[in-house]
Formats: structure tokens, sequence, C-alpha cells
């Protein structure tokens, strides 16, 4: 008798943990794989604009691995190439896009 009524307690609590996880897995970002090592033919050129232009913010800045999802050893190379890049003018060092 007294089980029973625990039972019930539970699945209410169970409910609240459905809620929670859901809340928990949108909050999470989704696994990503290095593009770089993905296709492995690809070598971060810096001479390669149009695919440079994607790292960086519209202020000129360098975006960090962890939203691009990039690994450290094609990050490095990456951010090599726009430093490079960067240098020959191709890129921007700062730009005033923002208001
Ligand atoms: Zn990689």
């Amino acid at each position: 008798m007294i089980s029973h009524t625990g039972a019930g307690g539970r699945r209410g609590g169970d409910r609240f943990g459905d809620r929670r996880e859901k809340r928990d897995n949108n909050a999470m970002k989704k696994k990503r794989v290095c593009r770089f090592c993905e296709s492995k033919d690809i070598y971060i050129d810096y001479k390669d604009e149009k695919r440079l232009h994607r790292f960086i913010t519209e202020q000129g800045k360098i975006i960090p691995k962890r939203i691009t999802g990039t690994c450290a050893k094609h990050q490095r190379q990456l951010v090599l190439a726009i430093k490079r890049a960067r240098h020959l003018a191709m890129l921007p060092f700062v730009s005033d896009a923002i208001k």
C-alpha cells in the first residue's frame, strides 16, 4: 500500500527529470568534427582567402575553435594562414563593420 503511493511520486519525478534532460541537451552544442580533418586533402592555404574568411568575424577577429569546431592542430595552421593573409592585405587586421 505504501509502496503504491511511492511509485506514483516517482512517476512525477521522472517527468520532471525528462524535462531537465531536454533542457541540458539544448544547452549543449552539437558534436562537430573538424572540417579539415573530415576532408584530409584540404591544405590550409594563406592564399585561399575565401576559406579563411569563414573563420574570422566581421571585425576581422579569428573565431575560436570552440565555436568553429576546428581541432587544435588545424586551428594552429588556420591562425598562421590568417596572419599571413593579413600581412598580404587579403584579410583585414581590423574592420569597422560594427556600429
Ligand atoms: Zn582537424
